[in-house]
């Protein structure tokens, strides 16, 4: 159900770079044209697109204070409390990101540092046109406001063109959201990006979401933050013999059930190991309820490979930089030095992505298609800028002076040199 691959195979298959041939030029000029009209007609073009895209205009965009409290009737007590005990985990595993000011007396003459502040106004995307994301709202509240951000705005689509699902409300409680509007797709980024009478601008957005959204991001980025451009979601699973060949199956059917582009890898030094998760696959897929989806991802998007070492599997998947690694091996802790690229990394095999995905306290925001080369997964550090400072006395820049002039004169920039030579004291 897994293709096999041979060694040359897998890697020209799948470690290529795909951002230009994958990005969808007609979602990208969709994107373009509502981003001009609600930057320049504001609540007026906001509702237009909504009834456009989503059928219906809610009759009130933002979620009431009223609607949030009814909100908590709706969700069973047994739900509430797993949301609770995810935040708390997520909330423990943050914290530990926080970062006080730098301060650096080089000598009793020179201060210099670097001040951590927070981004003020964020607006998170929560997804909401297919599927119901709770974990999403935890994973991009809880370090935005453990960093110290004071207006989290969160954005979601109305299911029925009137409310947000119950549980999505109840866990924007738990992380601390400000203000939750019924507003998805581009219209959502567009508006948290420019404001409009109703929706207010923001500093920085943050969240997943489908191609729309995607698109809509990576057109506002410049004039407002962005975390990443998030592709199909993927994993994989290096493993030896000491795996268990239905917790692999397991834990590949669990990222392609996500969609039919979602990935899945499995890189295993076992000659027999394919086709025990071969057989699995096929009889845990026979029971999924969204089978025909891991089927297509599996099928078409996934692959599998034979290597003769664990270096050997290790070099692979640093190449594939994947977004979730697991590695189902003999003594998996000691494997953490061969790791160079990945978004993150569940070791053993009682430790499926699944527990960090909704739970454990690792955020499941993270980059995907290789970027985990160049870039790391949500943190507390998204959410806080840092300026650097610098005093200099008067006797600490007469010091120093001469050198400034010299290399403000090779670069051409007199007025620079002046700028020293001015304060100098003969
Ligand atoms: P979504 O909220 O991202 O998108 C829904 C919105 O798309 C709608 O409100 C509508 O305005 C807009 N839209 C739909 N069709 C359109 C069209 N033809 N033209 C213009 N706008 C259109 O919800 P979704 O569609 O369910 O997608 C959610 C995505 O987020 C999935 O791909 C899912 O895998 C991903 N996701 C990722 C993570 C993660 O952490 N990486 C977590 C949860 C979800």
């Amino acid at each position: 159900m897994i293709p096999e691959y041979q060694l040359d195979a897998f890697s020209n298959t799948f470690l290529s770079k795909k951002k230009a041939e994958t990005q969808n030029m007609a979602v990208l000029q969709t994107a373009r044209e509502v981003i001009v009209d609600i930057r320049k007609n504001g609540d007026q073009a906001l509702h237009h697109y909504i009834e456009k895209f989503d059928g219906v205009l809610p009759n009130q965009l933002v979620v009431s204070a009223d609607e949030r409290k009814e909100a908590w009737d709706q969700v069973d007590d047994k739900t509430i409390e797993s949301l609770k005990q995810a935040a708390n985990n997520i909330r423990k595993f943050h914290q530990k990101q926080l970062q006080s000011s730098r301060f650096m007396h080089m000598d009793e003459n020179i201060v210099s540092g670097q001040l951590f502040r927070p981004i003020e106004k964020v607006g998170i995307y929560v997804p909401g046109g297919t599927a119901c994301y709770p974990s999403s709202v935890l994973m991009n509240a809880i370090p935005a406001i453990l960093a110290g951000v004071e207006e989290v705005i969160m954005v979601t689509p109305a299911r029925n063109g009137e409310s947000i699902a119950p549980i999505l409300s109840v866990a924007a409680d738990i992380a601390g959201v400000t203000t939750i509007f019924k507003i998805g797709g581009i219209q959502a980024i567009a508006a948290l990006a420019y404001g409009t009478e109703t929706v207010p601008s923001v500093d920085k957005i943050v969240g997943p979401g489908n191609a729309y959204v995607a698109a809509a991001k990576s057109l506002v980025f410049g004039d407002v933050g962005i975390d990443m451009i998030a592709g199909p979601s993927e994993v994989a699973i290096i493993a030896d013999d000491t795996a268990e060949p239905s917790f692999v199956a397991a834990d590949l059917i669990a990222q392609s059930e996500h969609d039919e582009n979602a990935r899945s890898f499995l890189i295993t030094t076992s000659a027999s190991l394919i086709g025990k998760v071969n057989a699995e696959l096929e009889k845990q897929c026979a029971v999924l309820p969204r089978q025909s989806i891991a089927e297509a991802s599996l099928k078409n998007k996934s692959g599998s490979v034979q290597v003769t070492t664990i270096e050997e599997a290790f070099r692979l998947a640093n190449q594939l930089a994947p977004e979730h690694l697991e590695i189902q091996v003999e003594n998996p802790l000691s494997f953490l030095g061969y790791i160079k690229n990945a978004g993150s990394v569940f070791l053993g095999n009682y430790t499926p992505e699944a527990l960090g995905d909704y739970y454990a306290g690792p955020n499941h925001v993270l980059p995907t298609s290789g970027t985990a080369r160049f870039s790391s997964g949500l943190s507390v550090d998204d959410f806080i800028k840092k300026t650097t400072f610098l005093y200099y006395s008067d006797k600490a820049l007469q010091d120093a002076a001469q050198h400034v002039i010299t290399i403000a004169e090779e670069e051409q920039l007199v007025g620079h040199a002046r700028a020293v030579e001015k304060r100098l004291k003969n």
